[in-house]
């Protein structure tokens, strides 16, 4: 009797280190499984032009840079590839069913085009300037296929800032992640995306991708894949 009780209370310090040993496995288990979980939020920003989640901004041009889309379609005069131009048209007719018409204003620009914006940019303001206000070529959006600037029919406001007080720009921005585009460069994420802020600049990333940055309310595709820029 008294052999065992005392070799109970010699075990009682070694059961306590026991449970703090599994306590502490059990925190570590739980922060690698939180680190898979928050890695999985993020998913790796794809590097082909092709990809309709490729992330091009001014750090990251599209490879190659003379890179010209394969399935570039017509909608009116403006070109675009066939998927984005499938949910373009859809995104069109329920802005106009819903009294908020909305028109294309540029969409596709290939290298050649770009380059020679830029110059032009560069000619009149000098190619630090130009470079806040135009892409440099093949670091452009539009030369994707994957992105439109929209206007309204009127013409008024087209590029400027003041299409984000139009009635079509508010549709737009509640409602293009339905059809799969999102407002690539909102207001107050310069330092993210590198642009002011374009109400009228809208970009293809398809449905999966724009509802789940909807309803987890990431605003710009950099965030969407961890990246400060
Ligand atoms: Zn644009």
């Amino acid at each position: 009797m008294t052999s065992l009780t005392v070799a109970s209370r010699e075990q009682r310090p070694a059961l306590l280190r026991l449970g703090t040993l599994l306590a502490a496995m059990l925190f570590a288990f739980t922060l690698v499984l939180a680190g898979s979980v928050s890695a999985e939020a993020a998913p790796k920003a794809p590097k082909d032009p092709k990809n309709i989640g490729v992330l091009v901004n001014k750090n990251r041009p599209l490879k190659p840079k003379t890179y010209v889309p394969r399935d570039l379609t017509k909608i009116g005069s403006a070109k675009i590839r066939k998927e984005p131009a499938r949910h373009m048209r859809s995104m069109m007719s329920a802005a106009k069913k819903a009294k908020k018409p909305v028109t294309i204003v540029s969409s596709y620009r290939s290298y050649k085009s770009q380059k020679t914006l830029f110059s032009q940019y560069s000619r009149w303001y000098g190619a630090k300037y130009a470079s806040t206000v135009a892409a440099r070529p093949g670091y452009s959006e539009h030369q994707t296929g994957l992105t439109a600037d929209l206007g309204t029919p009127g013409g008024g406001c087209a590029l400027g800032k003041c299409f984000g007080n139009t009635k079509a720009s508010k549709w737009v921005a509640s409602n293009s992640w339905k059809y799969g585009y999102i407002i690539r460069y909102p207001k107050g994420y310069t330092k993210v995306t590198g642009y002011a802020y374009e109400p009228w600049h809208v970009r293809y990333v398809g449905k999966k991708i724009s509802s789940k940055m909807h309803h987890k309310k990431i605003r710009t595709l950099e965030q969407y894949y961890g990246l400060k820029r």
